[in-house]
């Protein structure tokens, strides 16, 4: 038998960017031209549509070439997930995931791939972003997330990486095993662990449509990953409470002594208010906190699984798979 050609499959999720379907069709074409041109790849297109309520994925299959697939998720599940939703339809020999919105450029997709063929040492290259863009409030709180959530544990999650990222079939197959529900990609592709080296770059402008993270969203996410990934918000609650409990005794020690041998009478109500308002304000935030770590365990034990695929749109000489929520199971 002669032998086959490596194939590389193409991961991208979309939600409403019915605008820029055709523009990342044809980006996909020129980077699957290339691709097969200098590496002998065969490419084949997974698109995730994670419930777009435009007519995108029609687009898609109009403008797409070669041999290619559109995963339809029932709902918008996010694209953490779409992105998993895709993994699991993935069976190359590796696999390259990036955004629809034009946002990732063939450019820099071609020199991961590239850095990716050249160094067989390597098991996945990942696109660092140089923040150019961000303001300094913006970078500055991103820096202090990391180090808080890297403080306490055995994987560093690398600043600034994102989805985008080519990896070796054998790491796309490691994380399409990690089936948690509520999922922080960088958090997932750290835990996995294998050797990991960044190309950093500067992403594209958005060519339509803005951005589908919000400040709100973005804090939501930050959230998700500590309770994902971190119990250092445990360990401050500790503290603190320990800390309060300590200073409350300080304080008592202190009135008992000025009762007891100096006669002074306690100025009563102030302090009181203080210690009032301050103690219940942090133990109102706090049990909210422990209260997003039992929210993470109650939807990990519900045995649901991660999506649901509505249909899935086959172009070409795309390859029967099983299409599941929970092919691992
Ligand atoms: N996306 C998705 N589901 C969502 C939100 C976004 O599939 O719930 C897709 C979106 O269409 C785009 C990619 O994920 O292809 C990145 O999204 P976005 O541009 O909003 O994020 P940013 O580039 O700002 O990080
Ligand atoms: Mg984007």
């Amino acid at each position: 038998m002669a032998e086959s050609r490596p194939t590389l499959d193409i991961v991208a999720p979309f939600l409403n960017e019915a605008p820029s379907a055709s523009a990342f069709a044809e980006l996909l074409a020129a980077l699957e031209e290339a691709v097969s041109q200098r590496f002998g790849m065969t490419v084949h297109k997974i698109l995730v549509d994670d419930g777009s309520r435009d007519d995108g994925s029609d687009r898609f299959s109009k403008a797409l070439s070669g041999s290619w697939e559109i995963v339809r998720l029932s709902r918008n599940f996010g694209k953490e997930v779409a992105v998993l939703a895709g993994l699991d339809q993935s069976r190359g020999d590796m696999v390259l995931i990036m955004d629809a919105d034009l946002q990732h450029s063939m450019d820099i997709s071609l020199k991961l791939i590239t850095e990716l063929v050249e160094h067989l040492d390597i098991d996945v290259v990942y696109a660092q972003n140089d923040r150019r863009e961000a303001s300094w409030r913006r970078s500055q709180l991103a820096r202090l997330f990391y180090s808080l959530i890297n403080s306490s544990q055995r994987f560093d999650i690398p600043e600034n990486a994102g989805d985008f990222r080519v990896m070796r079939g054998t790491v796309a197959r490691a994380l399409t095993s990690l089936r948690d529900k509520r999922r922080f990609n960088k958090g997932l592709f750290a835990w996995a662990g294998f050797r990991q080296k960044a190309l950093p770059y500067s992403p594209e402008s958005r060519a339509s449509g803005t951005s589908k993270w919000s400040r709100l969203n973005l804090i939501a996410f930050s959230l998700e990953g500590f309770t994902s990934f971190s119990v250092i918000p445990l360990r401050i609650i500790s503290l603190s409470g320990m800390l309060a409990a300590l200073a409350g005794l300080a304080y008592g020690a202190k009135v008992f002594f000025e009762v007891m041998f100096y006669g002074i009478a306690v100025p009563g109500y102030p302090s009181l208010m203080v210690a009032v308002v301050l103690l219940g304000g942090l133990n109102l935030t706090l049990l909210g906190l422990i209260g997003e770590y039992v929210w993470v365990t109650l939807s990990e034990s519900k045995d649901r699984p991660v999506y649901i695929v509505r249909d899935v749109v086959r172009g070409d000489v795309a390859p029967d798979k099983p299409v599941s929520g929970a092919p691992n199971t």
